[in-house]
């Protein structure tokens, strides 16, 4: 016998890696564990220093932004992307001719 991890009921697991006694308590103790990580990195966040953009334009960013650069820095990449696309369209273009 077993002892859940969430209802502390006594059950037989069918599996020696079981460690709730039913689909409710395995679900409920994922949603706790969810919500619990949830608040966890938003402690996190809020406790973070404020970082600069990586993009070397002096803006900090938001705690509630993950990426290292800032909005503006992104779609810049996101520009360049597609200059350096064009570049290369046009390099193409000239040795087909
Ligand atoms: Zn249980
Ligand atoms: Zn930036």
């Amino acid at each position: 016998m077993k002892q859940c991890n969430w209802c502390n009921n006594n059950f037989k697991p069918s599996v020696t890696y079981q460690v709730y006694c039913s689909v409710e308590c395995r679900n409920s103790a994922t949603k706790e564990k969810i919500v619990a990580r949830y608040s966890i990195t938003r402690r996190q966040k809020k406790k973070n220093k404020p970082r600069k953009c990586a993009g070397g334009c002096g803006i900090t960013l938001s705690v509630y932004n993950d990426d290292s650069l800032c909005n503006s820095c992104k779609i810049n990449n996101k520009d360049v992307a597609k200059v350096l696309k064009k570049i290369k369209g046009i390099v193409r273009d000239s040795k087909d001719n």
